[in-house]
């Protein structure tokens, strides 16, 4: 039986073409024409008018909250239920990152509960596209201006997805990508910070190496080494050439899961509100309690058939770092949701074998 992965880089345009150029022309490190072509083609797909490439998301969200000048002492608002980089880029900084529970409909952020946890230290939100979803804009963006908070995008999971016409990451002030193996596009490792705020930019630029100043060594302030190489920059330019395509496969992934599992009782289906365009990502559902097993069981009957999947995230409030009690429903979503197969090399008796075993039957 063809072993079916939950995820797979999809190589199939220049990405050898590109990389070996790097390789026989020996720029290979953090020099080389592919950055700056990738920043550029990357930024402007997206909406944004600067690109500033990192070596990964995590450090892309480190960089954007440091350049923003947040610290210690500040309070950062992020969702309880994310991947662990949003609250760990907050930590290094030094703020604590304050949780907020998710929406029942989209499990992203409930941005109708961000207000009340507001304080004098609030200084920024990070609202998750999670899963290939993006969040509701309006009300964040609102909010954020009158309360006079920054907004950074963690887009991590959601290249090219748009909200109301806009793609994520143009909306906020800074919209911080990750290319990590099992995203929407990949350089293996790999990040970037869009913004359309010039000066931004510039200090996001000198942070992230080392913090030199023109003068070559000198270093006014602690900056980092965050740069990307030119070698993961050629594969994200090649995967960049290809990425409507990577998303129509997700789309049609999406809509053959939906039609094969429409009629199995006690699952719900990724949402897309009328405001998104979702990517999907990964393709989740929920187990609800009416479904013929639990979440741990599928996923063992899943591997048994040589398929391969993974829960959702545990939220922040379960993790020692962030310990806290609440979030009745990141909880809910976290304990009842699933992601399967999501390759965009996933043929459509690959997606059937899946959902058969899904089914029961
Ligand atoms: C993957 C991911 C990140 C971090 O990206 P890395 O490149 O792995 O550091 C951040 N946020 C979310 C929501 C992610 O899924």
């Amino acid at each position: 039986m063809k072993f079916i992965p939950v995820a797979e880089p999809d190589l199939r345009g220049n990405e050898r073409k590109y990389a070996l150029e790097c390789i026989d022309s020996s720029w290979i490190s953090s020099l080389g024409k592919y950055i700056p072509a990738f920043e550029d083609k990357f930024s402007s797909y997206c909406g944004a008018a600067q690109g500033i490439s990192v070596s990964n998301g995590t450090n892309a969200l480190h960089l954007a909250l440091a350049a923003l000048g947040i610290g210690k002492g500040d309070e950062v608002v992020i969702p309880d239920l994310t991947f662990v980089a949003t609250a760990n880029a907050v930590a290094y900084t030094g703020a604590k990152p304050v949780l907020v529970d998710s929406d029942e409909k989209t499990w992203n952020i409930d941005s109708s509960k961000i207000a009340e946890i507001i304080t004098p230290k609030t200084k920024a939100v990070i609202p998750v596209h999670l899963y290939g979803h993006p969040c509701d804009m309006d009300p964040i963006m609102e909010l954020a201006k009158e309360r006079n908070l920054y907004v950074i995008e963690d887009c991590a999971e959601a290249h090219g997805a748009s909200y109301k016409g806009k793609k994520v990451g143009s909306i906020g002030d800074v919209g911080c990508f990750s290319f990590y193996g099992n995203k929407i596009l990949t350089t293996g490792e790999g990040g970037m910070c869009l913004t359309s705020d010039e000066n931004l930019a510039e200090r996001m630029r000198f942070l992230k190496d080392h913090g030199m100043s023109k003068r070559r060594y000198f270093h006014p302030e602690i900056g980092f080494n965050y740069r990307m190489t030119n070698l993961q920059a050629a594969i994200g330019l090649a995967q960049l050439e290809r990425i409507d395509e990577i998303i129509a496969a997700k789309i049609r992934n999406a809509k053959l899961y939906r039609d094969f599992l429409k009629s199995c009782e006690g699952i719900t289906l990724q949402p897309e509100e009328p405001y998104a365009k979702t990517v999907y990502w990964m393709h989740s559902i929920l187990l609800e309690d009416k479904f013929r097993c639990n979440r741990d069981l599928l996923m063992h009957e899943l591997k048994s058939n040589e398929i391969d999947s993974r829960p959702f995230f545990i939220p922040m409030h379960e993790l020692p770092p962030y310990e806290q009690e609440g979030f009745p429903v990141s909880s809910d979503l976290s304990r009842k949701g699933i992601n399967l197969p999501s390759s965009t090399l996933l043929e459509e008796e690959d997606i059937k074998r899946v959902c058969s075993v899904i089914s029961g039957k």
